[in-house]
Parts: C-alpha cells; sequence; structure tokens
C-alpha cells in the first residue's frame, strides 16, 4: 500500500490557506531523500515533481514509484507527498498512471487549443475514476531554449478558463514566468494576467512553474493572487552543484575515505535539503501538513 497521495486535497488547503505547496522536482535518490525528510522535518506537505527525462535517467517511471513509495515506508514519512510527472507528454501520463504515479501534468500546451481540450478531457476522466491530480497547462512557460532565453508569454484568461471548465485539480498559466535562470532584464510576472486569469477560473488552484530566481516579494504577491503550487528545479541544481564543487576544490575527497560516495554526496544533499527548507519556509507550507 502506497504512501503517495493525490496533490487535490493539499492545494485545496493551499489555496483556502493562502500559502503554495513546493513541487521540488527530483533526479535520484539523493534528491528523494533530501526532499521527503525536509517536508517531514517542517511538517510540510510536498509534491515530488519527475521530468519526463529525469524518469528515464532514473530507469524508468516504475523504478521511480517503486523507489519514493518504498522511502517514504522505511522513512515513516507521515506528511502528504504526491509522486507528480511534471511536463508531461499524453504518452508519458499514460505510462505513469499505469506505474503508480499520484498525480501528472499533461503539458498540451504546444497543440492548438481544441486538441489540447481533447486531450485533457480524456486524462481528466481516466485521474478522476483512478484518483489521481492533473495539472493542466495553457499558454506555453518559456525558458531557455537552444540558448535563447524567452521572456516568458502570457496565457489567454479564455482559454484557461475552457481548459479549468474540464475539471483538471489545479493550472498552469504563463504569467511571464520561465523555466531556468531569468534574463537581467526580465520584466517580473504579469500579475495583470494572473488576476485575469483567477477572474476567470474562479477557485482553480493556479500553479507557478519557474519557481527558481522570481524575488520573495512577487512570490508572495502570486500566492495572495491565487497560485496554490509552485515549481522548484534548477535552485536545487545549483545548490547540489555549489557544495559538491567547494568539497572537491577543497580536496576532501582525497582525504580519508572522502571519495565514498556516501560522503563526496554528502553536502550536495545537505544543500538541498536547506534549499527546500527555505522554499517550504517561503511559500507558507511549514506545519500545514
Ligand atoms: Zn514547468
Amino acid at each position: 500500500m502506497s504512501r503517495l497521495v493525490s496533490a487535490k486535497e493539499m492545494l485545496t488547503k493551499a489555496r483556502d490557506g493562502k500559502y503554495a505547496v513546493a513541487q521540488i522536482n527530483i533526479n535520484n535518490l539523493e534528491w528523494t531523500k533530501a526532499a521527503v525528510l525536509t517536508a517531514q522535518e517542517l511538517n510540510s506537505p510536498i509534491i515530488l515533481g519527475v521530468s519526463e527525462g529525469a524518469g528515464k535517467y532514473m530507469t524508468g517511471f516504475k523504478t521511480v514509484t517503486a523507489m519514493t513509495s518504498a522511502m517514504l515506508d522505511e522513512l515513516n514519512i507521515t506528511v502528504p507527498v504526491a509522486l507528480h510527472l511534471d511536463h508531461g507528454t499524453y504518452e508519458g501520463a499514460k505510462k505513469c498512471i499505469e506505474a503508480g504515479f499520484s498525480s501528472i501534468m499533461f503539458d498540451g500546451s504546444h497543440y492548438p487549443i481544441d486538441e489540447n481540450v481533447e486531450k485533457t478531457t480524456e486524462l481528466v476522466k481516466i485521474c478522476n475514476e483512478k484518483g489521481l491530480s492533473l495539472e493542466a497547462e495553457v499558454g506555453s512557460i518559456g525558458g531557455e531554449e537552444d540558448g535563447v532565453i524567452g521572456n516568458g508569454e502570457c496565457a489567454d484568461p479564455d482559454e484557461c478558463k475552457r481548459i479549468a471548465d474540464l475539471g483538471v485539480t489545479m493550472l498552469a498559466a504563463g504569467i511571464g514566468n520561465i523555466h531556468g535562470k531569468y534574463p537581467e532584464n526580465w520584466p517580473g510576472l504579469s500579475f495583470e494576467t494572473l488576476a485575469a486569469v483567477k477572474d476567470k477560473v474562479g477557485d482553480m488552484p493556479l500553479v507557478l512553474h519557474g519557481g527558481t530566481g522570481i524575488p520573495e516579494d512577487q512570490i508572495k504577491k502570486a500566492i495572495s493572487l491565487g497560485v496554490a503550487k509552485i515549481n522548484v528545479n534548477t535552485e536545487c541544481q545549483w545548490a547540489f552543484q555549489e557544495a559538491t564543487r567547494k568539497y572537491i576544490e577543497a580536496g576532501k575527497d582525497k582525504e580519508g575515505k572522502g571519495f565514498d560516495p556516501r560522503k563526496l554526496l554528502a553536502p550536495g544533499f545537505e544543500a538541498i535539503k536547506a534549499t527546500v527548507k527555505e522554499k517550504l519556509t517561503l511559500f507558507g507550507s511549514v506545519n500545514k501538513a
């Protein structure tokens, strides 16, 4: 019996309580362990995001489900944890449902809106039957592509309403946010778009992608305007990279048994934990489990 839960209840509570649940993307055992231990320590709900690439890296979605599910059991994690496909294709979504994920994002934003509606409708039906939460996306979220960083698109509020009305659990809408590093001249989040989307979709919890590098005041304002889930990926990668680099540059891998992967990966692991702690605190989900 898996301890993984749908993200529906945690997001409903977050929306009502005016805080946001963090989606922390995972890449391996260390990432997963860092995220769930930190959530447990802070008595916070958490969503573990898995991109299709990360799923492949971990040898497949079944491995991810088995590892995560067993880890919650072995570590006696009692806070709500959802295992969520991030930016899933239609085929990827079906595979994750099969593999036992508790939450799915179907990113149909690159399809014409009618096709996005059609595929999302089908997945709503499947997810409802299985008690899984489903995130949909309208208006693509920018980011680095081929070395060019876009400025961040804004979703059409009417299209957001069309998708929200299909009965998805949560909706990702572009509001000028982008994945990865924000450019120097980034104009900031479009709160006008966010307010217009919120106005159309009513109670639907909104999702903010590209949580790395958005200034704290903008994060707080976005939460106050209906954002109930914020995705963090790159920031944990930077934290891990920085701590690992320091360990090696200080020559610690050459001292005693410093080459042991359990020692070599420890500073990076602690750095991910510190980053997750910072995010859960900023998003206001501490003690909301
Ligand atoms: Zn995203």
